[in-house]
């Protein structure tokens, strides 16, 4: 897509620096780091987001994903890794291009820290049952 950032990096008329990169998808260091080595891994093909990936795009894109966390766990040595991928703006998506982020964590003051508010008071279990049923009635073939 001719006016999409990601696109543009991976036709290098836009510089990034690369990690990775084979016929489906490209690694790249993120140019506002969260923390150090945090990547980010597209696939090749324009789709702005996860609604719009795929199987295949799918297949190739996570396919690689455990080669690229191996290689920066055994670069800098984090104590954990979180992997990331927001979808839609109200989600944080501010490139409309899927990217997954690699996040590796150091400890609590590393510059990532995502908030986790369960709400388990309010989904009993006859909730969640029901939740799913009408999750899995939407489920394509
Ligand atoms: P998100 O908010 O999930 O859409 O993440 C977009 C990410 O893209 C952010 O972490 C940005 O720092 C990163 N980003 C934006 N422009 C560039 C660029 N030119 N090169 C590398 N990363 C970028
Ligand atoms: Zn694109």
């Amino acid at each position: 897509m001719s006016d999409c950032l990601f696109c543009k990096i991976i036709d290098g008329s836009i510089p990034s620096t690369k990690i990775y990169e084979d016929d489906y998808v490209y690694a790249f260091m993120d140019i506002g780091p969260l923390t150090k080595g945090h990547t980010l891994l597209i696939p090749k093909e324009h789709v702005a987001n996860v609604f719009e990936m795929s199987e295949e795009t799918a297949a190739n894109l996570f396919k690689v994903a455990p080669r690229i966390a191996s290689a920066i766990k055994d670069t800098f040595k984090p104590v954990g890794m979180n992997l990331l991928n927001n979808n839609g703006a109200p989600a944080g998506q501010s490139v409309f291009h899927f990217h997954l982020h690699f996040i590796p964590r150091y400890d609590e003051t590393d510059g990532y820290k995502p908030t986790w508010i369960t709400k388990e008071d309010a989904y009993t279990p006859e909730i969640l049952k029901g939740l799913a049923e009408e999750i899995k009635a939407n489920l394509k073939k």
